[in-house]
């Protein structure tokens, strides 16, 4: 029984190595793939709770790979991380979700930036270029760091931060509520935006649960610092009344939209609200 166990685990491990050497294949494949044009942006809409128009929308990279078809950021942003390249995909995408924006009436865009991205010195000016190239307004562009991202190496406030901010661009909290969630810093970065957790609007499903009560805290603690809150992946309209309920200020979910590609998101942009 014991040897068995043991040819168990080799065959686990040498599964386990031939994912991996997949993985690396696929994250060496990036900058060919970039030239080639394979990488593509699907935008998820975001409305206001207060009239459920849609007020903006969420950039979401995509990889129109020849071979294994569509695949979705999780199969490969870990990698490009890994491999750095996520500086030049991250680039990629914000200069492509800017040009298609400033074609749009003025609702935000909101775009995913990873640390790698935000700790190059060069950031800030990259993405003042990037506007200039592009002709968006700063004020119409969001961009989502996640709680780790917003500090440098040694716990202090990342000082990109106020250089984006004081261009007038928007800072969001991505995923927050599964980290740390230190709401200290708070007071002391440009934060715009906190984006709540998946896990949180699940949790709504049971009535009066502890996650209502960490929701409702989060916001009153958000709103005082004029901080919005949205709420991701809201699916069902039980989520959303409570959700709306709580203060929360827009949504983003399957409920009401899913991500996608510009030519079917432009119909819906002639109801938009706010920007
Ligand atoms: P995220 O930033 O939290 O983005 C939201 C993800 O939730 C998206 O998955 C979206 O399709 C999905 N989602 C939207 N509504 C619902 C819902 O109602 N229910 C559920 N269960 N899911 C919903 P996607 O597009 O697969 O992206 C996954 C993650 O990959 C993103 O999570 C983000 O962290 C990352 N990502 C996507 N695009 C980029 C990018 O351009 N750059 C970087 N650095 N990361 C990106
Ligand atoms: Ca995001
Ligand atoms: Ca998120």
């Amino acid at each position: 029984a014991k040897s068995e166990g043991k040819a168990r685990f080799v065959m686990y491990d040498a599964d386990r190595n031939a994912r991996q050497a997949a993985r690396y294949t696929l994250a060496a494949a990036i900058p060919d793939a970039l030239d080639r044009a394979e990488f593509t942006v699907v935008y998820q809409p975001l409305v206001a709770f207060a009239d459920e128009r849609l007020c903006g929308v969420e950039a979401l990279v995509r990889w129109r790979h020849p071979v294994l078809g569509t695949l979705t950021p999780d199969t490969f942003i870990p990698l490009a991380e890994e491999t750095g390249v996520i500086v030049a995909l991250g680039r990629h995408v914000l200069r492509e979700a800017c040009a298609q924006a400033a074609s749009w009436p003025d609702v935000f865009v909101s775009v995913n930036v990873t640390v790698a991205q935000v700790r190059e010195p060069s950031f800030p000016a990259e993405v003042a270029a990037i506007l200039a190239e592009t002709g968006l307004d700063p004020r119409r562009l969001v961009l989502e760091l996640t709680e780790s991202a917003v500090m440098d190496s040694d716990g202090a406030p990342l000082a990109a931060l106020d250089c984006l901010a004081g261009r007038g661009i928007r800072i969001a909290i991505d995923d927050f509520g599964t980290g740390y969630s230190n709401l200290a810093y708070l007071r002391r970065l440009p934060i715009h935006i906190l984006k709540l957790a998946g896990p949180f609007v699940d949790g709504l499903r049971e009535s009066s649960s502890v996650d209502e009560q960490i929701v409702r805290t989060i916001v009153t603690l958000a709103h005082a610092l004029q901080v919005t809150v949205t709420a991701e992946a809201v699916e069902t309209r039980d989520q959303a009344d409570r959700l709306r309920e709580l203060g929360c200020d827009t949504a983003q979910g399957y409920l009401f939209s899913r991500p996608l590609p510009p030519e079917s998101l432009i119909p819906l942009l002639r109801g938009a609200a706010c920007a």
